[in-house]
């Protein structure tokens, strides 16, 4: 039997974040960041059994990251992880159901067949982290997103993988002539805010020349970037550098809101 590891990004952005990452009939979810019905409904478009998710893991507290979490995994009587300051931040907030199986994640952990590593990132969270996930065919995929700084434990994470999300947040000329307030301009352009399109773009060779080739940009702003810009902003710059999408890497945008599409890798 041929087992395909597949990511489905589920919710992309500012309005909510959810992917599911695994293998035939196992898989995770990494965040709950859409009510407990838009989570279902997208699941059910992509053909995905809750019964097939062996956990839910939670990035930060920020509720486009655990808005449904509360309702879904009480409902479905799933395992949460995160953190422990995540847990806290959580709780506190209510965002969390003490009923449900908690623990905290401390580096590496195995759900099933698969394994997820946490890896921290910088972000105004109390303790955010992003995940490697491992498949039971020992494929390996990270969605980092929501850090203000690239680090390099999480590039180290990513060039050890074969597929990634990486946050291609905002341009920040956009950004800067925006409407939004002062301080959440500051608060997004700063060391633990989110990735920018340039900061974005530098990065992605290294990945690709330590192997990981199928990439793709999360976590768009709706507000101070496009889809088009961040896309093109990584692939000139890459261009620049002789490396070749279709020959040498694929990139694609993560989609706000599913479609159906999955990425095999
Ligand atoms: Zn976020
Ligand atoms: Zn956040």
């Amino acid at each position: 039997m041929i087992i395909l590891a597949k990511v489905v990004p589920l919710f992309s952005g500012s309005k909510g974040n959810s992917y599911f990452i695994g293998s035939s009939g196992e898989g995770v979810l990494v965040d709950v960041g859409r009510s407990c019905k838009q989570i279902e409904n997208a699941l059910a478009l992509n053909d995905i059994e809750i019964g097939s998710i062996g956990a839910v893991f939670i990035t930060h507290e920020h509720t486009d990251h655990c808005n449904g979490l509360r309702v879904f995994a009480k409902k479905h009587k799933l395992k949460i992880y995160a953190s422990e300051g995540t847990l806290e931040a959580m709780s506190e907030k209510k965002l969390i159901c003490p009923e449900n199986d908690i623990y905290v994640i401390e580096d590496k952990i195995s759900v099933g067949n698969m394994q997820v590593e946490r890896c921290d990132t910088p972000h105004d969270a109390r303790e955010s982290c992003c995940y490697k996930v491992y498949t039971s065919d020992d494929r390996k995929a990270v969605i980092a997103t929501d850090m203000g700084v690239m680090t390099e434990d999480v590039r180290k994470l990513i060039s050890s993988s074969d597929f990634a999300v990486v946050e291609s947040n905002h341009d920040v000329r956009m950004l800067k002539l925006g409407g939004y307030p002062y301080i959440v301009k500051q608060r997004i352009l700063s060391d633990k805010g989110h990735l920018c399109n340039d900061a974005c773009a530098e990065e992605l060779a290294g990945f690709i020349k330590s192997g990981n080739v199928r990439l793709m940009l999360g976590h768009i702003s709706e507000n101070n970037n496009t889809p088009d810009l961040a896309f093109n902003t990584s692939v000139n710059e890459l261009s620049r550098l002789g490396i070749k999408r279709g020959i040498d890497y694929t990139l694609e945008t993560v989609p706000a809101e599913t479609n159906g599409k999955s990425v095999i890798f």
